[in-house]
């Protein structure tokens, strides 16, 4: 492998006959986003990809949770054509285009879908961060040209780009980014734990553990046990019939989240769900055997057969450790790694994450989960009470006649509170107000906070006075404008 720099961009290439691969890859994805901006980042992708013209070239561009690539793979000087093409674009954005992008981005949207990894990584995070991957922002049609090109101006810029190419390298190949260094990236703060928690989530089964660094390999190994231990239950009770995969997110150089996910049979998501929680727990506890300790570290050495297949994984790694400010391990020293690790080290690895553990079940399981220790964990933010502040109610008639009417919201100096008619009460407080939706006649907002509740305040039940409360208390750059007010309009109409 070979390192070079070509204006400013670090390029990792391993030269080779024939056609040339190369991917462009940028340290940003939806973790770096607002539940307000959520898709920012893929509408500049988008963008940057609709300014070139039409080829013959196979290219794609893939926003994801960390990073958004842009990829080719033709003719060496077709392919730095794209490779300029698209730092331009990134450069000057076309934005005369975003009416057109966002209903492209809004057509995709309806097949996207929950995934178990958005689901888990919402469980840690709620709406910041990874988290923002299950959610559903406000949708892209709420992002102004100021947001997506200040998005592109801070996160698209020299420092924080990377190129890997196999094959040829484009002769006189120019990467023309604007200049800029890589920006901070902020790792959200957890949702509180003391010890392993279940939640009901979209997508499949999964368990999501969190880690440090992937310079300790017995974490890694233990992973790959568990999920050895998975697909040998699965074959020996067929009607369970899942697919394990395992997923590492690296937020810095010394913290990963690990998730696992099943994807379970309909009908057979609780069961699968208990197998998985007994598999790592029963790891915890005694660790690998030494026949399976052997059996993982043959696999990986199997794996690294396809000589082609390893060349481009490390390319990819490096230009994605550039990125991401991470050390660069060649998989030969992994694989070392792996070798001399132990089972008691894999064991005591799976023990440090056990208070971080966090099983997602989907919701309509109808599993009651692992029982103790294992806490049940709703997934928003409810109390069982009140805060103090300013109440309003419905009137006191509506109350009497109607139960869905017996609701209270909570206007305080610190947080929104709102009591549902089942009793549950969702508080919310000011400085974790992700977004503030207000409806088109301005006489009601739906006020989502980080910990995933949306509390719905509206002057047909809580009156005039409520929502201009709770509109004077939302900081500005929460309240969204609806699209069709962005032009000349400042505020909604009250
Ligand atoms: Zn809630």
């Amino acid at each position: 492998m070979q390192r070079i720099d070509i204006d400013g961009v670090p390029v990792f290439a391993a030269e080779g006959s024939g056609r040339t691969t190369a991917v462009l890859v940028f340290g940003v994805g939806l973790r770096d986003e607002t539940f307000a901006i959520t898709e920012v980042t893929h509408l500049v992708e988008h963008l940057a990809m609709s300014a070139l013209p039409r080829t013959h070239l196979r290219c794609d561009a893939v926003t994801d949770v960390d990073t958004t690539t842009f990829s080719a793979t033709g003719r060496p000087e077709a392919v730095g054509a794209f490779l300029e093409g698209i730092c331009r674009a990134l450069g000057d954005l076309p934005t005369e285009r975003m009416d057109l992008e966002v209903g492209v981005l809004q057509a995709e949207g309806c097949a996207r879908g929950y995934s178990t990894l958005g689901a888990l990584w919402a469980a840690r995070f709620g709406l910041a961060g990874p988290g923002l991957v299950g959610a559903d922002g406000p949708g892209p049609e709420y992002l102004t040209e100021e947001t997506v090109r200040g998005h592109a101006r801070r996160w698209f810029v020299r420092g924080n780009a990377a190129l890997w190419c196999s094959g040829p390298l484009p002769a006189g190949l120019r990467l023309p980014l604007p200049p800029g260094p890589r920006p901070v990236r902020v790792v959200p703060p957890a949702r509180p734990q003391t010890g392993p928690v279940w939640t009901a989530g979209h997508g499949g089964v999964g368990l999501l553990l969190t880690c440090g660094g992937a310079g300790d390999p017995a974490l890694r190994v233990g992973v790959d046990v568990l999920e050895r231990r998975l697909r040998d239950a699965a074959r020996h009770a067929r009607g369970l019939s899942y697919a394990v995969d395992s997923r590492a997110l690296e937020l810095s150089a010394d913290r990963r989240e690990v998730a696992v996910v099943v994807d379970a049979r309909q009908g057979c998501e609780g069961a699968v769900a208990g197998l998985l929680w007994q598999a790592y727990a029963q790891l915890c506890e005694q660790g690998p055997t030494e026949a399976e300790l052997a059996h993982a570290v043959a696999g990986f050495a199997e794996e690294l057969d396809d000589e082609r297949a390893v060349a481009e994984s490390e390319l990819a790694d490096a230009a994605y450790c550039a990125v991401s400010g991470l050390p660069f391990r060649p998989v030969g020293e992994v694989l070392a790694g792996w070798r001399t690790t132990t089972a008691e080290r894999v064991a005591a690895a799976l023990r440090d994450t056990w208070a971080t553990a966090i099983l997602s079940v989907p919701g309509d399981a109808g599993y009651d989960g692992p029982g103790d220790p294992v806490q049940w964990r709703p997934a928003c933010g409810v109390h069982t009470s009140l805060p103090a502040g300013e109440t309003f109610r419905p009137s006191p008639l509506a109350r009497l006649f109607d139960r869905q009417r017996r609701v209270a919201l909570v206007v305080g100096d610190r947080e929104l509170a709102s009591r549902d008619a089942d009793g549950d009460v969702h508080r919310i407080p000011w400085e974790l107000v992700e977004a503030a939706l207000p409806t088109a006649d301005g006489r009601a907002a739906l006020v989502v906070g980080r910990e995933r509740c949306g509390v719905f305040v509206d002057e047909e039940r809580f009156g005039r006075r409520a929502v201009a409360a709770v509109r004077a208390r939302v900081p500005a750059d929460r309240w969204l404008l609806r699209p069709a007010a962005r032009e000349g309009a400042l505020v909604p109409a009250t």
